[in-house]
């Protein structure tokens, strides 16, 4: 199938389980990620209707930053601070802060270039020693500091990667887990630079059972592009 197909044949899936959910199928932002994936593709993604794309090193946002058509950028992977400064300018939102150092060194770069930054707060639900993030516990102590700190950083949501399942039923506890902590953030007293509105979470194999459980945004790679080529020294 071609990309444009694939879209939105992802878009049918994506709306019918928000429907499923109780909410319109609008309501849930579909991020097309791109990693390992060419300029050409992208463009392509971006004529079939893509808005938002989603790409989880800095070398690849940087690589190809000036051959793709205007679109909105999301880093989605793991981010050190020494690579902040060369992505500030170029992406809306960052989903991976897990940590209070990470977001001064994005409300310093921002501060700099005059900019607010949109964050997402990454969270490890299921606690899994291969991925990052904060734990459930650490995660309301996190949003405090941030608003605290850094005024030119808006903490707009969450951001959790599920374990993966061949079973994607498996999956459906941990975004539980996740939509009952987005909730209980999302309830704390309203106050400057936090403004609960992203739930990121669900991926080719699981978005159906995230959107059910509550996701708004979905993080969608090889459904649209198909198998990614890794080399050997990525991964
Ligand atoms: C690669 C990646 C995705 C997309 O994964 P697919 O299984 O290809 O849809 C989503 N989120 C993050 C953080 C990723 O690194």
């Amino acid at each position: 199938m071609s990309i444009g197909a694939n879209i939105q044949a992802v878009r049918k899936d994506m709306e019918g389980a928000a429907v499923r959910s109780g909410r319109s199928p609008e309501d849930v932002l579909l991020v097309a990620v791109t990693k390992l994936h060419s300029p050409e593709e992208i463009n392509e993604a971006i004529d079939a209707g893509v808005t938002d794309i989603g790409e989880n090193k800095v070398q690849e946002v940087l690589a190809k930053y000036d051959k793709v058509k205007p679109v909105r950028w999301h880093l989605i992977g793991h981010l050190q601070t020494n690579k902040v400064r060369q992505i500030v300018d170029k992406v809306v939102m960052i989903h991976s802060v897990d940590s209070l150092h990470l977001a001064e060194e994005i409300n310093k770069r921002c501060a700099s270039i005059g900019k607010n930054m949109d964050i997402l707060v990454q969270v490890n639900v299921a606690e899994e020693d291969s991925k990052f993030g904060i734990t459930s516990d650490e995660t309301m102590s996190l949003i405090s500091a941030i608003a605290d700190t850094c005024p030119n950083v808006t903490v707009k949501g969450l951001m959790m990667i599920a374990p993966f399942f061949d079973d994607p039923e498996m999956t459906r506890p941990y975004f539980r887990m996740a939509k009952k902590l987005f909730d209980d953030c999302a309830d704390m007293p309203a106050r400057a630079g936090v403004d609960m509105k992203y739930l990121s979470m669900g991926m080719t194999n699981d978005f159906q059972i995230a959107v059910e459980e509550g996701s708004n945004l979905i993080r969608v790679g090889t459904a649209i592009f198909g198998n990614r080529n890794y080399r050997s020294e990525e991964k």
